[in-house]
């Protein structure tokens, strides 16, 4: 038990297959009482209910800065503190670097990196009051080779400018006891990539991974638990590849 009394609440985390609904029931098995947010608030309150009555679901859209204060002071009001925020919605496309219009650079980047500055605004304060927290957020591999398989370069960018905003916030916070951490997933099955690959696209890309098969969410579940829990306690600014070797660098 990892988290035992500790309050998450964790972005984009109502899809059945994904890697927030993972982290959620990880979180919630290890003790934690977790609030998920979404941008589809029915389904997060559907996830929350089937983890069990303690466990709450919120409609926020990440992107809505008003939306993740209304967010936190709801999960403040419900679990009276705030221990762990896991930075996990995201969007993808993919196009190529001539095919991005303003409105997708806009989409892409608004979820995948303003979403994680907004939502850390709005729970930094009421960690800081309660001495302290772990901040972890959704980049990919996508950010450290320049293009993983489905996202676009602005997706690329987005995932690449969350390293920089959580290695800054872990900088800038460090001091108020919050330690802010990423994790930089490489092909996990996910809603995100369903049915987006041929059987032999999939063969090449295991190929290519050493560890010989695509990644499950539960496999990115567990790195978000590490370090949201004290096991990383002197861990902080840090980066954890969940890859299968994809990239070794
Ligand atoms: P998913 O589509 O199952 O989950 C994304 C969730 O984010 C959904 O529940 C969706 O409703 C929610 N969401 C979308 N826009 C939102 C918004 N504006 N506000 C709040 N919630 C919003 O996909 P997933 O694969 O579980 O993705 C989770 C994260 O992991 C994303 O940030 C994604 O970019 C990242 N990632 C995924 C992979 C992969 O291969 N699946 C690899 C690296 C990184």
């Amino acid at each position: 038990m990892l988290l035992n009394d500790k309050a998450a609440a964790i972005s984009g985390a109502a899809s059945a297959r994904g890697i927030g609904r993972s982290t959620a029931a990880l979180m919630a098995e290890h003790g934690a009482r977790v609030a998920i947010l979404d941008i589809d608030g029915a389904l997060a309150r559907e996830a929350a209910a089937a983890l069990g009555p303690q466990h709450i679901g919120i409609d926020c859209d990440v992107t809505d800065l008003a939306a993740c204060k209304a967010a936190a002071d709801e999960v403040i009001a419900a679990f009276g503190k705030v221990d762990v925020l896991c930075n996990n919605a995201g969007i993808t496309q993919p196009v190529k670097t001539l095919e991005i219009s303003a409105e997708d650079w806009n989409r892409i980047l608004d979820v995948n990196l303003r979403g994680v500055l907004y939502l850390s605004q709005a729970f930094i304060p009421h960690m800081r009051q309660n001495g302290g927290g772990s901040i972890v957020c959704m980049s990919s591999v996508s950010a450290q080779r320049g293009g993983g398989i489905f996202g676009g370069p602005h997706y690329s960018a987005a995932k690449a400018g969350v390293l920089g905003l959580a290695k800054a916030m872990a900088r800038e916070f460090g001091p108020d006891g919050i330690r802010v951490n990423c994790v930089t997933p490489g092909l996990i099955q996910t809603d995100i990539t369903a049915g987006k690959l041929s059987d032999t696209a999939r063969a090449d890309i295991i190929r290519g991974i050493p560890l010989s098969r695509l990644g499950e969410a539960k496999d990115v579940a567990g790195a978000y638990l590490f370090l949201a829990s004290d096991l990383s306690a002197y861990v902080t600014g840090a980066v954890i590849d969940v890859n299968g070797g994809m990239l070794i660098h």
